[in-house]
């Protein structure tokens, strides 16, 4: 069960596969987790648990706990108690989560949450903890998330591309947190158009952002790809960048997902919390001398001490010697 943001999803794919060695997975998770996962070989069935919307209230969730009977054991990826006890209603006898999860009174089996742990490796330890001990998150394949984009999201891109020829960095310059939303991703882009088409990818919610970094470019360099394809469409237009710049938001699980090195900019969050790009390469950006940060688990609404200096002082110079020196990499390799 994953009920949580898009990018928790994608960080639980590990463990998906891990179980799918095992038996059938079936999956329950939101609308935009199961466009994700609908094409993802590991999973049997997909539930779809429209927990804010169309299952909203008790009838949602007893018709949900009706559709996911069957499954002997549920690994309760999103902590609430909500979701373990829809768990208990479908009738799943095991019910395994984090010591620290609201559900864990509703679970039969509790896994400690490692803090010092990325979270794609916490995920999979739900499921085999001594795989998840003995991987290391740098290099090991078994905490790599994977997405499937289908044949519909690679002809999407290839039209978005059409007569394309030069290299291409993708910017991602949402948030669902405002004070996780870098400011620079205009001039970053000015940076690098002379050499690079400038891919910026996004939902609707990021038109604006997108407008923005189109002004500062000539617009034959300019992919705004930004409420224009699915969700595994950007990651597979991300998969065909040389690198991502993103926050620390979902597109850079979408990259670590299609191995594409990704410079994730944190503001008021740190990648000590488990939530850092895992592709080969990847770099983070942070503003290390400040001592207010992080001060906030998700990022908060507003900077509460009013400078949000955690983002402004993060120069484009800065994210541009990072970029810089990745794709060098990246051409060596
Ligand atoms: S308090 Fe510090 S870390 Fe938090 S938003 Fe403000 S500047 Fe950033």
């Amino acid at each position: 069960m994953q009920t949580s943001f898009i990018g928790d999803v994608v960080l639980t794919t590990p463990l998906i596969a891990r179980l799918a060695q095992d038996g059938e997975v079936d999956v329950v998770t939101t609308p935009p987790g199961a466009t994700l996962l609908a094409s993802h070989p590991a999973v049997a069935r997909l539930f779809v648990y429209d927990k804010r919307r169309a299952d909203r209230g008790i009838a949602g969730f007893l018709r949900s706990a009706r559709e996911a009977r069957g499954a002997r054991r549920a690994f309760l990826c999103q902590g609430s108690a909500r979701s373990g006890s829809l768990a208990f209603a479908a009738g799943c006898r095991e019910r395994i989560g984090f010591t620290t999860s609201d559900g864990r009174w509703t679970y039969t089996e509790r896994v400690e949450y490692r803090d010092d742990w990325h979270h794609a490796r916490r995920l999979l330890s739900l499921g085999d903890l001594p795989l998840a001990a003995a991987s290391s998150e740098s290099t090991d394949a078994a905490i790599r998330p994977r997405l499937y984009p289908t044949d519909d999201d690679v002809r999407a891109v290839d039209q978005l591309l059409e007569h394309r020829k030069r290299p291409m960095i993708a910017l991602a310059p949402g948030s669902a947190w405002q004070t996780k939303q870098w400011p620079g991703y205009g001039e970053l882009a000015a940076l690098f158009a002379d050499r690079c088409d400038i891919a910026i990818a996004g939902g609707p919610g990021d038109l604006a952002a997108a407008g923005e970094i189109a002004q500062r470019v000539d617009r034959e360099h300019v992919i705004d790809a930004t409420g224009k394809l699915s969700l595994l469409g950007s990651a597979e237009l991300i998969r065909r960048s040389l690198v991502l710049v993103s926050n620390d938001s979902s597109p850079q699980h979408l990259a670590s997902a299609m191995g594409t090195p990704t410079v994730t900019i944190f503001g008021p969050t740190v990648p000590e919390f488990g939530f850092g790009p895992l592709a080969p390469g990847s770099r983070t950006v942070g503003n290390r001398s400040l001592d207010c940060r992080p001060c906030d688990r998700h990022g908060p609404r507003v900077c509460p001490l009013g400078h949000w200096r955690c983002m402004n002082e993060i120069t484009h110079d800065e994210v541009a010697a990072v970029v810089q020196s990745v794709i060098s990499e990246e051409t060596v390799r």
